[in-house]
């Protein structure tokens, strides 16, 4: 079934990118129709507390700015819908763009900020236990595990940032990271180097989660030396990157072999008239005020490509 309106503007991504666009277009008043399949700020509105945002010296909670980002999009006529979108097709002149629910949206231009999702470890009984001890979200589960310990998998910003946060209910995080070298920014890696609950584990990968039906422990094996040992832990959060949410577009729009959008440098795909901002994109520095940014380049990019159809 296709509704008989045609959007000027069509995004797919409700984060911080796709939020700023739906701002940006709706207030140059073109009609614009955001679809987003789970929660308004993306992964952002995962992030226990964002300290990098300018404006918010003390900080924002993940959870008030997606929610203010939203309501601010809407303020101005964004109309967000939550839908999960299947596929996007070119046709003569517009883009027809597939929802699972069966429905098709017709618009004149579509805008990518589709993010990306957290990757998992791929080891056994992982997706078993999910959810019974393995989590990818602290500030979603770290209330369950008030006075337990725990293993955080990762090296990066995320797995210090949400190690700290995991801190005010756990007794002891281990950190087990792949090598000797945290890849986190220096801020993190000294907040979370020195903070007391938190033990490091170097040169380590866990290969398996242990448990029948709950988390009970990993089996650990140092990648030097092989040797293997089963360490004890109450849950496990896994925080070892992310990949990009594309594969609706495959086939579509030129990607790289990783699976981020190609984009040019006014963010333009190999498509005229799809455009992609954020973390979905090759190269794009995955931070809040640089996915904000880039929804506003995209948005603006749309509105001149809109322009120069007329
Ligand atoms: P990331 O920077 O890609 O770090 C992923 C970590 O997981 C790395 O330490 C990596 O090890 C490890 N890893 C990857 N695959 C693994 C595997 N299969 N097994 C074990 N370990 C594995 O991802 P992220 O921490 O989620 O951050 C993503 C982006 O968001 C970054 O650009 C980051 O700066 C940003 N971010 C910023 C903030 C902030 O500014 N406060 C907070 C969160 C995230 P190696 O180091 O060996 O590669």
């Amino acid at each position: 079934m296709s509704s008989n309106q045609v959007y000027d503007v069509l995004i797919i991504g409700g984060g911080g990118a796709g939020l700023t666009a739906g701002l940006y277009t709706s207030r140059a008043k073109l009609s614009t129709v955001l679809l987003e399949k789970l929660t308004p700020g993306g992964q952002i509105a995962l992030t226990d507390l964002v300290e990098n945002y300018p404006g918010f010296p003390e900080g924002v909670t993940g959870t008030e700015i997606s929610q203010r980002m939203e309501e601010q999009a809407k303020r101005y006529g964004t109309e967000i819908r939550y839908e999960e979108v299947s596929g996007v097709e070119k046709k003569e002149g517009f883009l027809l763009t597939q929802i699972v629910s069966g429905q098709k949206i017709e618009s004149k231009c579509v805008i990518i900020a589709t993010g990306a999702s957290y990757r998992n470890l791929g080891v056994p009984k992982e997706r078993d236990l999910t959810g019974r001890g393995v989590s990818y979200c602290a500030t979603c589960d770290g209330a369950f595990f008030k006075e337990k310990e725990l293993v955080v998998v990762g090296g990066g910003d995320s797995a210090m940032q949400e190690g700290i946060f995991l801190t005010r209910f756990a007794t002891k995080i281990t950190v087990v990271h792949r090598r000797d070298k945290l890849r986190a920014s220096p801020i993190l890696q000294e907040r979370a180097l020195q903070n007391p609950k938190m033990k490091f584990v170097w040169n380590t990968v866990v290969t398996e989660i242990l448990g029948q039906n709950k988390v009970e422990g990993v089996r650990l094996q140092n990648v030097q030396t092989k040797e293997t040992n089963d360490f004890k832990t109450n849950g496990v959060f896994v925080f070892i990157g992310h990949d990009p949410n594309t594969d609706f577009l495959k086939g579509l729009v030129e990607l790289d072999e990783k699976g981020y959008v190609k984009t040019k440098e006014d963010l333009t795909t190999s498509i005229p008239g799809i455009f992609a901002c954020g973390e979905v994109r090759v190269g794009a520095v995955k931070q809040l005020v640089s996915c904000c940014g880039e929804g506003c380049e995209a948005a603006l990019a749309a509105q001149a490509y809109l322009e120069n159809q007329k």
